[in-house]
């Protein structure tokens, strides 16, 4: 492939791995591995915008569109601090085997900001965010790419792209972003569906494993809407959750947190941190402590070469995007009493209902929420069987047979439409 390119860095390093090993098992010819591993198109755009103190401040932001074979691109918008333009390619490109993987007609995206939002003013956030719709609209459109939330966005932030977007079209276009508020024209259950897809992925994968997930115990890293959400889904299917921990602190209960009551926390203050004086942990240690559920729920490539053999769980469920590194993958493979349920199935319920609010949108015909969630089950289910039977049919690790059906749709779908012109 490729030798040099503007993506560089270890984020992106790590979905080339995958990617060939990947490619090597579907024994795809060298020239057609470029073809389909690299992104089509990436826009890099200064937004300068007016602080508070009347100071102007220039941010740096990126949108890669993997491809557009399938129909838009698709994917979040991360405001953080060390995005850059190697990590959003490869964040588009687990979007792409995301989406095939679930059979949605979509390729994959990613966009980003290298800034620390809570750095910010809500004045300051808003303007950031409406300045990069505003550079970004010569490159999206709700048939082209179709923004979400992400790392550090959230559903006032798409109801600020939704609106700078419409005000240019001079008419409402709900269809160019996903993941607003309901009352924006947000489906019901899109905030809760990428926790709530983990929750019951796990379900199924202790089914799977022989656990009994009444009684069974949690940790879950990163306490955001996916962990959160995922931690109170699983307290009500009786997991007990003893660990959890976001940038800021860590809690390690062995007799169990009250999840109810650390959520309310965050949502009162934003942070796991003030929660309690009692329970406080060594956040690097968490993800080594004994547990059956193991949730990484934050950043990439936490779970590496120097602490994959430590691991105490019976599954890992990855719930963020790239948790584990291909060196931890080495590792694990040689420790089959770890389940691991791979990132872009584990966490595909965020995307998947996306997809149902851009219908939606586009019909002008909305759903109650128990239509989501079925939808949604029944959509995972697909996936989780489709993989199962993989994993059995080829022994194939789960995160290589998931890889291998996403590649190989986007192949397919590649190879059927032929080379234009
Ligand atoms: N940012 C989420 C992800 O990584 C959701 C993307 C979307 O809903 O388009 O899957």
């Amino acid at each position: 492939m490729e030798a040099s390119s503007i993506y560089t860095g270890p984020v992106f390093e790590m979905a080339r791995k995958q990617f060939e090993t990947v490619a090597d098992m579907l024994d795809i010819p060298a020239p057609e591995r470029t073809r389909i591993f690299m992104p089509k198109r990436t826009l890099a755009v200064s937004c300068p915008i007016q602080h508070d103190d009347g100071s102007v401040v220039v941010y740096q932001g990126y949108r890669v569109q993997h491809h557009l074979t399938l129909g838009p691109a698709k994917g979040g918008t991360r405001f953080a601090p060390n995005v850059d333009v190697g990590e959003v390619a490869a964040l588009a490109i687990w979007m792409s085997w995301k989406c095939a993987l679930a059979g949605l007609p979509y390729g994959g995206a990613k966009g980003g900001v290298a800034v620390d939002p809570r750095a910010l003013s809500p004045r300051e956030l808003e303007t950031l965010s409406r300045r990069y719709m505003q550079e970004m609209l010569p490159f999206v459109g709700p048939h082209t790419d179709v923004m979400a939330p992400d790392m550090g966005t959230n559903e006032q932030v798409m109801a600020w792209f939704m609106d700078t977007y419409s005000m240019n079209q001079g008419k409402t276009v709900l269809e160019i972003v996903t993941g607003k508020p309901v009352d924006n024209g947000g489906t019901v259950g899109r905030r809760e569906a990428t926790g709530r897809g983990v929750a019951y992925l796990i379900g199924r994968a202790a089914e799977t494993i022989g656990l009994k997930i009444n009684g069974s115990t949690a940790i879950v890293q990163g306490f955001g809407n996916v962990g959160s959400v995922a931690a109170v889904t699983l307290q009500a299917m009786g997991v007990t959750v003893v660990g959890v921990s976001d940038h800021t602190c860590a809690y390690y209960d062995p007799k169990g947190l009250d999840v109810a009551k650390l959520e309310a926390h965050v949502r009162r203050t934003g942070v796991l941190e003030g929660y309690s004086k009692e329970g406080l942990f060594d956040a690097s240690e968490l993800l080594v402590q004994p547990c059956d559920i193991l949730v990484p729920a934050a950043i990439e490539r936490v779970i590496n070469g120097k602490n994959a053999d430590k691991l105490q769980c019976r599954i890992l469920a990855e719930a963020a995007n790239g948790p584990t590194t291909p060196e931890a993958d080495a590792i694990l493979r040689n420790r089959p009493e770890i389940y691991v349920i791979p990132d872009i199935l584990c966490n595909a319920g965020g995307v998947i209902v996306s997809y149902f609010e851009w219908v939606q949108d586009l019909q002008q015909l909305f759903w109650d929420e128990t239509e989501v969630n079925d939808r949604l089950h029944k959509t995972l289910e697909r996936s989780y069987q489709a993989v199962s039977t993989l994993i059995e049919k080829r022994s194939l690790s789960a995160r290589d047979a998931a890889l291998s059906i996403g590649v190989e749709r986007v192949l397919n779908a590649k190879r059927k439409r032929g080379l234009f012109p």
